[in-house]
């Protein structure tokens, strides 16, 4: 057990690694970052900011001896480097669960293996696999190179394989995956914790719109049966259990045929569709991370009133700083910012929160507060 008062790592200062920094500031630890960017979100309030590359051993062995745990905090984390940091204290993630991870056809595969349904797919490693791929998995399908894709980057729809054999050029011919597009009710995510001695907690599962492959809304509780949001939940805990997970970690869903769920992919660490519990549960899911990091006893996830998230993005910067008090007229809603300094189209600057009685008066709260932040 590691106890407050000692030094954590964080390997990654993005605004999951913030979120994570002011949790375990807030409970007493100090955290160091290692992250190559000056203005990183983390990497500003730590205590340390260790300005290097990811690959840099001799940063990774000044983070590994100065803190007693480290973690992790975005998904294309070079694997090597867990690994190597693991000589020096307990990485939590480990290296095996981000590799999975980095990896769309491996991620599938491994889903798959756990008994739990995905879209139909078909992995492409060179351009001649395409015409086979297309004929197998037919039209509407998507193609998505296997690995450094995310917020729907590094995807393409395809319609015939023509198209499949040209998105497949463009991404420079590195293995991808076609899927076939499925008909989505709606999509969904569960955020779970798993502590160092296998307990898991669940967080309620959020219903999520996405707009141009990033995470727009979420909602919660998720508008569906209860039984459908159990079986989410015991499905994110069967790969969580299976891949031997400590931390705190997502799954996302697909909800087809009116309740069939489809695994779509999992992130290794805490999730943007999670941000609501920041202000709506119990404990949130960067508490958590720090709990199962130190070994602590988990957090009580219980959802204290129906809550929407809604997505700031860098887009609201265009005719200038969005207006925040606009947005704070309505004393339910929650800001939170990441400190980014440059606010580019599609980049995550932030979001809010807003609590209400339903999940519909929540959602339509929080949609009209970001809509008043560039309402002249
Ligand atoms: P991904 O990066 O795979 O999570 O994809 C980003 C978004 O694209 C998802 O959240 C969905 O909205 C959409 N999408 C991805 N794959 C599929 C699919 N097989 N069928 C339908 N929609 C999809």
């Amino acid at each position: 057990m590691i106890l407050p008062g000692a030094t954590l790592g964080l390997l990654g200062g993005g605004q999951l690694g913030r979120m994570f920094t002011q949790a375990a500031q807030r409970m007493g630890y100090e955290v160091v970052v290692l992250d190559p960017d000056p203005a990183s979100p983390a990497g500003r309030i730590g205590s340390r900011h260790l300005r290097a590359a990811y690959t840099d051993e001799p940063a990774l062995r000044e983070l590994g001896t100065i803190a007693r745990a480290v973690t992790t905090e975005f998904e294309n984390v070079p694997a090597g480097s867990l690994t190597f940091l693991r000589q020096f204290c307990p990485v939590r993630p480990g290296p095996e669960a981000v590799t999975l991870t980095q990896d769309r056809l491996v991620e599938k595969r491994f889903a798959r293996a756990q008994g739990l349904a995905t879209a139909d797919f078909r992995p492409i490693t060179a351009v001649g696999d395409c015409a086979r791929a297309f004929a197998e998995i037919g039209a509407p399908a998507l193609i998505k190179t296997a690995q450094l894709g995310y917020d729907g980057k590094g995807q393409a729809a395809v319609e015939s394989a023509a198209d499949a054999v040209e998105a497949f050029r463009r991404f420079g011919d590195r293995p991808s995956i076609l899927e076939a597009r499925v008909p989505l009710d709606l999509e969904i995510s569960v955020v779970l914790a798993r502590g160092a001695d296998g307990t898991i907690v669940t967080f309620p599962v959020a219903e999520n719109r996405h707009v141009q492959g990033i995470l727009d809304t979420s909602v919660v509780p998720a508008r569906i049966p209860d039984t459908l949001a159990a079986r989410a939940g015991e499905a994110a805990a069967t790969l969580a259990e299976a891949m031997d997970y400590v931390g705190t970690m997502a799954v996302e869903f697909f909800v087809v045929d009116g309740g069939r769920l489809l695994v779509n992919e999992m992130a290794p660490r805490p999730h943007n569709s999670g941000h609501y519990t920041l202000d709506a549960c119990a404990t949130d899911q960067f508490e958590q991370q720090v709990r199962a990091l130190a070994g602590l006893p988990l957090g009580d996830t219980t959802l204290l009133q129906p809550v929407a998230m809604v997505n700031l993005l860098g887009d609201l910067w265009a005719a200038g700083e969005p207006r925040w008090d606009r947005a704070l007229m309505d004393p339910r809603a929650q800001l939170h910012l990441y400190g980014k300094t440059e606010p580019r189209p599609g980049r995550k600057m932030g979001h809010i929160n807003v609590l209400a009685p339903t999940a519909d008066a929540a959602l339509a709260a929080a949609l009209a507060a970001r809509e008043r932040l560039t309402t002249p």
